[in-house]
């Protein structure tokens, strides 16, 4: 998916959050928004992911107006993110992967790679919550990619990981980049954006300050 927002306004009651925000997302890449809190990186990803609509501009998917239907192909990651702690992790995870589509019976199939390749299977029949944080991490982060959507958004995906988890999120977003999917996340980890990020936008007091490929930003700063 190729992804444009054009001169995105979104004024909440007494607050600008975002004052004309335009954003290029080549398919097949990954985005990285930088900025303070507060700066409107929430607002944008909610306006991409059609869960606000702004008060002016557009978002393009490929090219023409995004439609309801573009959320079936979008997995999103909010910062604020829980798992019903009292949930069998399968059943929670099956759960999630219907909510975005699946039939329980592909929800099972992808859930079975996915939870081999993270290492998790044995935790299938287990609560949540007798998961440790970073397994939770690894569970929410299938349960965004489960439905195997082009463009995926991450919200701060790093933010509480350890590190070796930190390093395997990467790494699968990194894959995924090579599957051609397309990959916004919002992060203050600089680390994480020299490894990961093709493209940032810097956003600072609800505009654009600075935008560009990582390698030209890198050299000219
Ligand atoms: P960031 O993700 O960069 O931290 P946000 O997009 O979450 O920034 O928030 C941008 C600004 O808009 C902040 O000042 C925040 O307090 C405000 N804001 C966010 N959501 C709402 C809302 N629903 N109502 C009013 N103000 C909001
Ligand atoms: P129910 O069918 O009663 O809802 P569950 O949702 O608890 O049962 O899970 C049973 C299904 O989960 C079976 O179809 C099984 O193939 C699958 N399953 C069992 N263990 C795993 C695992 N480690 N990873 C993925 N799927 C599994």
């Amino acid at each position: 998916m190729y992804v444009e927002t054009i001169n995105v306004v979104k004024q909440y009651a007494n607050h600008l959050a975002l004052n004309g925000v335009s954003i290029n997302v080549p398919r097949g890449t990954v985005f990285g928004l930088l900025g303070p809190n507060g700066a409107g990186k929430t607002t944008l990803i909610r306006i991409i992911t059609r869960i606000t609509a702004p008060d002016s501009g557009e978002v393009l998917i490929d090219g023409r107006p995004s439609r309801r239907e573009d959320v079936y192909n979008i997995g999103y990651l909010p910062e604020e993110r829980g798992l019903y702690r009292k949930m069998k992790v399968g059943e929670h995870a099956i759960y999630l992967a219907q909510l975005r589509g699946l039939s329980k019976a592909d929800a099972r199939r992808e859930l079975m790679v996915w939870f081999q390749r993270f290492d998790i299977a044995n935790w299938y029949n287990r609560k949540v919550e007798e998961l440790s944080k970073g397994m939770q991490q690894k569970v929410q982060f299938i349960s965004t990619v489960i439905h195997n959507p082009d463009l995926l958004i991450f919200d701060e995906p790093f933010s509480g990981f350890d590190p070796v988890n930190a390093e395997m999120i990467k790494n699968e977003m990194l894959r995924l980049k090579a599957e051609g999917k397309t990959i916004i996340l919002s992060t203050h980890n600089m680390e994480s954006v020299e490894t990961l990020c093709d493209n940032i936008a810097l956003i600072n007091r609800s505009e654009v300050v600075l935008q560009g490929s990582v390698f030209d930003i890198r050299r000219e700063h």
